[in-house]
């Protein structure tokens, strides 16, 4: 074994394979993969293999269809036979809703070059002979589906990357990784010692031990899952002969099944409600190549179900049950990347669908590793998307709430139960108080909305505008027409200081700095140019800043910043998470509330739109700043944790003759969709250039260097490939939710980001990118919205305030 290599890859379940592959598709050869035992030896030799495209993450499901097409290329490279059998798939639908959810996944789909297609009960019968019609309603088909021979897709990357240059190492267990202080790593296997420059953690069923030799704890779990094989079945030959095909591979959500063809018999799997975590704590080394006890028991309910809906397997004899355990994140989605504060460390782990997803994270992962970007959105699988609050037991809670509604439909206004509440602040119960209903934004509660008194607070969960409607009316006009007040604890904060906070911020930002007492907006971007943040700075002192942005990236957004500090301490970024906490009044009078309680000066002259001052509030010590995302005259006042309670009452009692009402986090996304704001994660991804986002009027060209000048100069000379742009849909009952197709002319030209209802200008408003040469302000568009295409045209303004007077006010 080799004493030093670039990257040292440890795992070789399907994952590791393909990263080892992807590396050599790079020219990467001095790289080594250490498996502990044979390879295949976690969870990848008794995957059920089958393959799809459909994901609720678009960008997600592009990185899978990837996936199914690489499987012709491995083979020929390997010689090594995937037994790809490319059936078709069809997922069925036993209700409305569920239907109603296929139609949105069908419409996705278009966009992203899918070739699905609806159909009927009796179409799905002729399909697939053996199910029951009576029990379903339509289905959503799709020809690329399949399945794939598990041990084959994982040796053909490996004998793939074998045949590239890149080595492989068995029968040898990586006992530490230890970081080196010139940055590289020290990976201490049971044959020796690899020096190496990246340590990829493909460690799948033990990812997490892996993990925790650098103190890392993934937020994976494994979960049993249970698939059987029965006899061979006559239903399933005549069915063949029939269609003169193999039987396509079936989920059906009714069942919580799914199903496909085996030989001349069938498998069929669960994922059941009584889910079980298997070893939640720690994986035995010693586990290998062995099987679960089987549970019939447990998946008695989905099988009976599954037997009702596909009679034949009631006559089937079962040959063998497969109990086996895979991993998990807490959404689903795998964790891929760098991790923050750990130089050149990777992961990629919790993949739950190797074999749909492994070619994707490979691709992405060692773009990243090679080039310094994945090449792809893949926010949806990043290991940043969390942080320390998924614990142990957090994750357990989670993952058992994930893998039991595998099949369930989540509803755009469906808040999920589990883990919480986890993170609150001190005005929670306050909240609860005016009769919140609470959302939980990682990890965090915060409230949506305010039901009116009387009435439970909750949602009733549809795709179509439903009970909170009225209220986040009501909580739009009292901002617009009033003061409204809403808690911003859950944004993201970070605290720039030290003699060279300037100077770095100012190559890490495309916009020119606040000058003191000021704020600016601005993208962060990465090297190519493209978006990875939006944010606002404000200047307190010569060298001191807060940036404020998403809170859902903080740890993404961490890890970048402390990826470009310098390495002589001349800044100090740190994240404030919940040290720093907010509300925010906004709306004509919130500067007459202010006025009541500031010991500042707030007039327009002193304290103008986009100032950023010290001043207390009452009694309480803040820093106020003179911008709200409603778009409207506002501030938002950041205080330490402890005044927050004294603060909320204060402005409330203050403004009670000012009409003040607290508003929730709807309301101010109906504001923002008004003012064509568009937001980090939704408009801005990094596959969007400032050009494109609209963003590049807070991008300053005359600056001679930052970060992604160069990809932007290139950007700007190609002219943007789309556009951001707002329409106005002429909807029903249901708005836009996201990712819905944008068509002109009978073609799909573009893709909704967002949207809803615009309560203060009565429309429904969705954001969305439009080809550049499909773009015109007077062309006729429509929006498919739950199958039905609904008219838009493109608002050229925002449709509320277009001249921005009010927030200047
Ligand atoms: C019953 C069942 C059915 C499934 N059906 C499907 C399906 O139909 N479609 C689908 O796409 N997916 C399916 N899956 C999921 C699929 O199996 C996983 O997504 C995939 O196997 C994950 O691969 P991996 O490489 O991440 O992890 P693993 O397969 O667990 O591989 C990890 C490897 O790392 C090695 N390793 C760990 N630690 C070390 C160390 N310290 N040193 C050296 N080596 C180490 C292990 O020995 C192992 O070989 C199913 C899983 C199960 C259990």
């Amino acid at each position: 074994m080799r004493s030093h290599a670039r990257v040292v890859v440890i795992g070789g379940g399907v994952v590791g394979c393909s990263v080892l592959y992807h590396l050599t598709k790079h020219g990467w050869t001095d790289i080594v993969l250490v498996e502990r035992s044979e390879l295949t030896s976690g969870s990848s030799w008794h995957a059920a293999g089958a393959i799809h495209t459909l994901n609720g993450d678009p960008n997600v499901a592009k990185l899978q269809k990837y996936t199914v097409e690489l499987y012709k290329e491995i083979e020929e490279i390997s010689g090594q036979s995937c037994s790809v059998h490319m059936t078709g798939g069809m997922v069925l639908a036993g209700t409305k809703e569920r239907m109603d959810w296929l139609k949105m996944a069908h419409a996705r789909g278009r966009y992203l070059g899918m070739e699905t297609e609806l159909v009927s009960a009796a179409e799905a019968k002729r399909l697939m002979p053996l199910l029951d019609e009576r029990y379903f309603v339509g289905g959503l088909y799709d020809p690329f589906e399949g399945h794939v021979d598990p041990s084959g897709v994982t040796y053909a990357y490996a004998k793939a990357a074998r045949a590239k240059g890149a080595e492989i190492s068995l029968r040898n267990r990586v006992i530490d990784t230890v970081l080196r202080p010139d940055g590289s790593w020290d990976v201490v296997t049971e044959q020796g010692t690899i020096r190496a420059e990246h340590v990829v953690n493909c460690g799948g069923l033990w990812a997490r031990e892996v993990g925790r030799y650098v103190g890392l704890e993934l937020p994976i779990l494994a979960m049993e899952h249970m698939y059987l094989l029965t006899e061979d079945m006559p239903e399933v030959a005549e069915a063949n002969r029939a269609t003169g095909k193999e039987l396509l591979v079936i989920l059906d959500f009714e069942g919580e099944i799914y199903l496909r063809q085996e030989r001349g018999g069938m498998l069929l799997g669960t994922y059941e409600q009584a889910c079980r975590p298997w070893s939640p704590k720690t994986t035995p080394w010693e586990f290998g190549h062995e099987l679960l006890e089987p549970d019939l028991d447990r998946i008695a309910p989905s099988l009976e179900v599954g037997f009702r809906h596909f009679p034949a397997f009631q006559n089937a004899g079962i040959k063998k049950i497969i109990n086996g355990p895979f991993t998990f994140a807490p959404d689903g989605n795998p964790l891929v990347g760098p991790v923050r504060g750990l130089p050149n460390y990777w992961v990629a782990c919790g993949v739950m669908a190797g074999f749909c997803q492994g070619g994707g994270v490979g691709l992405a992962l060692s773009n990243w590793i090679v080039e310094s970007d994945p090449g792809y959105d893949v926010w949806g699988m990043d290991v940043a998307r969390y942080g320390d609050w998924a614990t142990l037991k957090y994750t357990n809670a989670k993952v058992r709430e994930n893998y039991s509604r595998r099949f369930r439909i989540r509803f755009p206004n469906e808040e999920l139960p589990e883990a919480r509440p986890l993170k609150t602040t001190g005005i929670y119960d306050r909240l609860k108080e005016h009769n919140a209903v609470f959302g939980d934004y990682w990890g965090l509660e915060h409230a949506l909305w305010f039901a009116p008194p009387g009435q439970e607070p909750r949602d009733v969960f549809s795709f179509r505008r439903t009970n909170d409607f009225e209220s986040v009316a009501a909580e739009c006009r009292a901002v617009r027409e009033g003061v409204g007040l809403l808690e911003i604890s859950n944004f993201a904060k970070y605290e720039v200081s030290g003699p060279a906070a300037e100077a770095w911020l100012d190559h890490l930002l495309p916009n020119k700095l606040p000058s003191l007492g000021r704020m600016v907006l601005t993208p962060l971007l990465n090297e190519k140019g493209m978006l990875i943040g939006d944010f606002t700075v404000a200047r307190l002192a010569a060298d001191s800043f807060y940036i404020f942005g998403s809170g859902m990236a903080e740890q993404y957004h961490m890890r970048w910043f402390l990826a470009h500090l310098p390495k002589d301490g001349g800044v100090s970024v740190r994240p404030l998470g919940l040290a720093l906490q907010g509300l925010q009044i906004a709306g004509p009078k919130s500067r007459e509330l202010l006025g009541r309680v500031a010991g500042c000066d707030v007039s327009r002259e002193a304290f103008p739109f986009m100032a950023f001052r010290s001043a207390d509030v009452g009694m309480i010590p803040a820093m106020i700043g003179r911008v709200t995302f409603t778009g409207d005259l506002g501030y938002e006042i950041w205080i330490q944790p402890e005044y927050l309670r004294s603060l909320f009452d204060l402005l409330l009692a203050t403004g009670a003759d000012l009409g003040i009402r607290p508003f929730g986090g709807r309301a101010l996304n109906a504001m923002r969709l008004e003012k064509s704001f568009g937001t980090w994660f939704r408009e801005y991804r990094p596959i969007y250039t400032p050009f494109e986002a609209g963003l590049d009027r807070f991008v300053s060209m005359q600056k001679p260097d930052f970060i992604g000048r160069e990809g932007l100069v290139r950007a700007r000379d190609a002219g943007p490939r789309r556009k951001l742009s707002t329409f106005v849909v002429d909807a029903a009952d249901a708005d836009v939710i996201a990712d819905e197709p944008i068509w002109r002319d009978g073609k799909v030209v573009g893709w909704v980001t967002s949207g809803g209802y615009g309560h203060s200008v009565q429309k429904s408003i969705a954001l969305g990118y439009v080809d550049i040469e499909r773009l015109d302000a007077s062309a006729d568009y429509a929006v498919e919205i739950l199958g039905e295409i609904r008219p838009a045209r493109i608002a050229e303004h925002a449709l509320f305030d277009p001249s921005g007077s009010r927030m200047r006010l």
